[in-house]
């Protein structure tokens, strides 16, 4: 009854639930993804002012809710409403929101069909019992993010994360669970000291950002200052990582540049000389979201699973890429993986039998293409402009080693915030302290 087969070891990660099809990271939504096959479920956590964990992707509540309607003036400086001011009661109280209704995605409605934002628990809890009744293991992929913001408010995510990971049995590496964070020194420090604290040994994820993202800051000389991941760029620095991490993800502008070229085609095959796992994000099917070089969401998955060579995606459109894994079996080249993509036998004639000639190398069906029997609707971009589209994939981060790439001023902009004057503890830390940027806009 599952639906789950794949080619080869690729997996297929549903990017914040079935966000391309139900609105991203509500309950309905993890079990559409699990219904349609995926590998693993990502859940983006974040911390409630009463200390709960829950699957929100923004520290911030604005983008996929009515916080602003429901609780006017709780806003920090910043005009952003954070989860962490906000009570889990208070937070249940909140209707989540399509935030591109006019793309192809879930319709804008908030009257009768009210989603809420999930607990931690309560999505492991549907997953355990999907897993019971539909006999099947489903991975799971949380992020914790991140944690300087959260430590900034005098909370440790990551111990909380991982003790409710443990509350649900997910103790070994032989569990399906990769754990997921952009900042190094929280993963060294989740594999150094909290997992083995907690009798647990997790497959950890190393995300890598470019070097003017926001999703990770340290205070150096009472300044909050962004990550410099160029150290993992090198063979020397993998082979570092790969001592406490099982594998890494990276968007995929660092892996193919605009014209469709292989940026690095050494990184896959030395990460997996190293036992490591690369797996790249975010894979979309509207057509602003695809870059220029494919032709479709399924050329576009051609292109990483088989050519660049990733082990998994990260993708809005799970459906989607299982039903692509499915008809595609694993091998260099595209061949017809069954009797629907052969071409039309010829006749068998009666007389000597010919030499393996059938067309087998003929033009055949790609198994990139879009099969006219996909179970899921496809999202097209609406004609008109739309007020809310989503934001499109950077322009060319270019190769982040060795030089740091710059942003492109696609990014809405981040304000600037002021540098604090000296290290602020957690004690010190005001709710209506600024902090150095609103990251809801990252668009991972
Ligand atoms: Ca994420």
């Amino acid at each position: 009854m599952a639906v789950f087969a794949q080619a080869g070891d690729k997996i297929v990660i549903a990017h914040r639930a079935a966000s391309g099809y139900l609105m991203e990271h509500n309950l309905p939504s993890v079990a559409l993804a699990v219904a349609m096959g995926s590998d693993y479920i990502e859940q983006d956590l974040v911390m409630t002012k009463d200390d709960q964990v829950i699957v929100l992707h923004d520290p911030t509540l604005d983008r996929v809710t009515n916080v602003a309607e429901l609780f006017p003036g709780r806003n920090r400086e910043d005009g952003k409403f954070y989860a962490l001011d906000f009570t889990l009661a208070e937070i249940k109280q909140l209707h989540l929101k399509e935030p591109y209704p006019n793309s192809g995605r879930f319709p804008d409605t908030n009257k009768n069909l009210q989603l809420t934002v999930p607990t931690f628990r309560e999505e492991l809890e549907l997953i355990r019992g999907l897993e019971k009744t539909m006999r099947r293991d489903i991975g799971i992929y949380p992020e914790i993010k991140q944690p300087w913001l959260h430590r900034k408010e005098g909370k440790d995510i990551s111990r909380a994360v991982l003790k409710i990971l443990r509350e649900y049995g997910f103790k070994s590496k032989e569990d399906k669970i990769y754990l997921q964070c952009f900042d190094p020194d929280e993963l060294k420090r989740i594999h150094d000291e909290l997992m083995p604290g907690l009798q647990m040994e997790l497959k950890l994820i190393q995300l890598i950002d470019d070097n003017n993202g926001h999703e990770t800051k340290s205070l150096q000389w009472g300044e909050w200052v962004n990550y410099n991941y160029d150290w993992i760029n090198s063979k020397s620095g993998l082979r570092t990582l790969s001592a406490s991490v099982s594998g890494i993800g990276m968007d995929k502008s660092m892996l193919v540049d605009g014209a469709g070229n292989l940026l690095r085609p050494e990184l896959i095959s030395d990460a997996h000389s190293l036992g490591m796992v690369v797996h790249a994000y975010t894979f979309r099917r509207e057509k602003e979201s695809l870059p220029s070089y494919a032709a479709s969401f399924e050329a576009l998955l051609e292109l990483f699973y088989f050519k660049v060579g990733v082990d998994g995606v990260f993708t809005d459109y799970c459906g989607d890429a299982v039903h692509f894994l499915q008809k595609r079996s694993p091998g260099p080249a595209p061949v017809p993986v069954s009797s629907e993509t052969l071409p039309p036998q010829p006749t068998v004639v009666p007389e000597p039998p010919q030499p393996p000639s059938v067309p087998l190398a003929a033009p055949v069906a790609v198994p990139g293409v879009a099969p006219a029997s996909a179970p899921v609707p496809t999202a097209e971009p609406v004609a008109n402009p739309p007020a809310t589209v989503i934001p499109p994939e950077p322009a060319q981060r270019a190769i982040p080693h060795p030089a740091p790439a710059p942003v492109p001023g696609s990014e809405p902009a981040i304000p600037a915030a002021p540098a604090p004057e000296s290290a602020v503890t957690p004690a010190q830390a005001q709710p209506s302290n600024p902090v150095p940027a609103p990251l809801e806009t990252k668009y991972r």
